[in-house]
């Protein structure tokens, strides 16, 4: 009797998988392929790298403001009267709201959305069936580049200095009222806030950069879930699913604490559906264009999902064996580096980086030394054994720096000089491996923090290794 009832059990039990997974397989999926074909496909080309301003993307807007598959309609002007514009797409039933770009030097997503644009006004083709499924069951309201004013000079805020993510309360800023604005006349079921996070991130624990972080971002200060945060997580499943065939994990959670005055926070809280999507890096993207395909790959996936009740499958509790986030991660990070000072010698670790728009400094510099083994580094050399060494300035002058090719800059560099006088300025120094001296003084590098990344290490008196302005060269 017992194994009878045993075997009605399985019988029982495989049945019930089975007649679930038939339901499941009536549900439209679109494949990595198909996914990735249409990237390639409708990639916006005039978007290439992340600089760009209002006057680039504005034209790509206007024209589709007539028999196009868009209604494209400006919803105000930013404090510099900039036109902000929402498109909308599609006549369902689901609504979806996708904004960009709230912070000005974050423009990954906007250039997704564009490849999006174009993505969704195709026809006669493989992605029909993808498309009808969008335009039948959702409405989908894109407002890209919220932060026209900010995006001209490539910097977070806005005209007055305002961050408009903390300004979602307040709404004093044009171009927080018209985000505000638009959602009360939409009152949209899902909310994608899109933005790009510090480079420096990484996922907690791992060297890996978090790539792309999500968040379903809290409703009130307890943390608290509802069906609202929850179907949030279960779009986020989904994504994450994707995302780790692309960038084993190189997915990251976004801290869930609850910001008052937030827009994702308070979109949750007025019943949107909200999903934090963050670019954050990657090993040699420094124009962001293969995370900006992953941003194209999972939005169009997500909202799939959101088109067929797919992600009504997804547990929501796996959201949560999303890793979190942290903040450890430097472009070089040089261990175990011996130090002479006076009679002694030390062990010092040192984290140098590059300088660029999300740490507000041009040039490289020293950002941290002494035992940084929390740390990780794009980039890593375990100097154990080797010395530092100041660079020398090269005895004889230049007539100009176009006179010195690599070979000769590399050449210095073993012999210990990092930097040259020139007789003139100009040429191509940038290219070069060494510093370009012209009219001011030579000053000997040495490891303290805030001073240019350029120095040697060496062994026995012997460069091994030249560091120029942060770049590690193997000598
Ligand atoms: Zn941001």
């Amino acid at each position: 009797m017992k194994i009878l009832s045993f075997l009605l059990l399985l019988v029982l039990a495989g049945c019930f998988s089975g007649c679930r997974q038939e339901e499941r397989e009536t549900v439209y999926r679109p494949g990595t392929d198909l996914l990735e074909q249409a990237y390639t496909t409708f990639r916006e080309e005039s978007l290439s790298e992340r600089r760009f301003k209002h006057q680039n993307i504005e034209p790509l807007i206007r024209k589709r403001m007539e028999g196009s598959s868009f209604r494209v309609e400006e919803l105000g002007k930013s404090v510099e009267q900039r036109a902000i514009y929402q498109l909308t797409y599609g006549k369902g039933p689901v609504k979806v709201m996708l904004w960009s770009q709230m912070h000005g030097d974050e423009s990954t997503a906007t250039m997704a959305l564009f490849d999006l644009f174009n993505f969704l006004e195709g026809r006669n083709d493989d992605f029909d069936t993808l498309r009808s499924l969008l335009a039948e069951n959702t409405t989908l309201f894109f407002i890209p580049m919220l932060n026209p004013d900010g995006a001209e000079a490539f910097k977070r805020r806005n005209a007055y200095g305002f961050d408009i993510n903390r300004d979602a309360a307040r709404t004093a800023s044009p171009e927080a009222r018209i985000l505000k604005q638009a959602r009360d006349n939409v009152i949209p079921d899902f909310g994608f806030n899109l933005h790009d996070q510090s480079i420096y991130y990484n996922v907690k624990g791992t060297p890996k950069p978090a790539t792309i972080s999500v968040l379903a971002p809290a409703f009130d200060e307890e943390v608290n879930m509802n069906e609202v945060r929850k179907s949030a997580m279960k779009v986020i499943v989904g994504m994450n699913e994707l995302l780790q065939q692309y960038i084993p994990g190189g997915v990251g959670k976004y801290d869930d604490s609850f910001y008052p005055t937030a827009f994702g926070d308070n979109f949750q809280k007025w019943g949107t559906s909200t999903i934090l999507i963050e670019s954050g890096g990657y090993n040699d993207d420094p124009e962001k264009q293969f995370i900006r395909k992953l941003n194209f790959m999972v939005i169009l996936k997500a909202l799939t999902d959101i088109a067929t009740g797919a992600y009504q499958d997804y547990g929501e509790t796996r959201y949560f064996d999303i890793p979190d986030n942290d903040n450890q991660l430097t472009d070089l990070l040089i261990r175990h580096l011996q130090v002479q000072r006076d009679s002694a010698a030390y062990l010092t670790d040192i984290s140098i980086k590059q300088g660029n728009s999300s740490v507000t400094r041009d040039a490289s510099f020293i950002e941290d030394l002494g035992d940084l083994s929390v740390l990780y580094g794009y980039e890593e050399l375990d100097a154990e054994g080797f010395q530092w060494q100041a660079g020398k300035l090269y005895e004889q002058t230049y007539a100009s720096a176009a006179e010195i090719n690599q070979e000769e800059a590399l050449s210095l560099l073993r012999k210990g000089y990092s930097a040259v006088r020139v007789a003139s300025p100009g040429g191509e120094a940038k290219e070069l491996p060494l510093i370009i001296l012209y009219e001011k003084a030579y000053k000997p590098s040495r490891p303290q923090i805030g001073e240019k990344g350029t120095f040697f290490i060496s062994k026995n008196g012997r460069p091994h290794y030249a560091v120029v302005r942060g770049k590690l060269i193997k000598l």
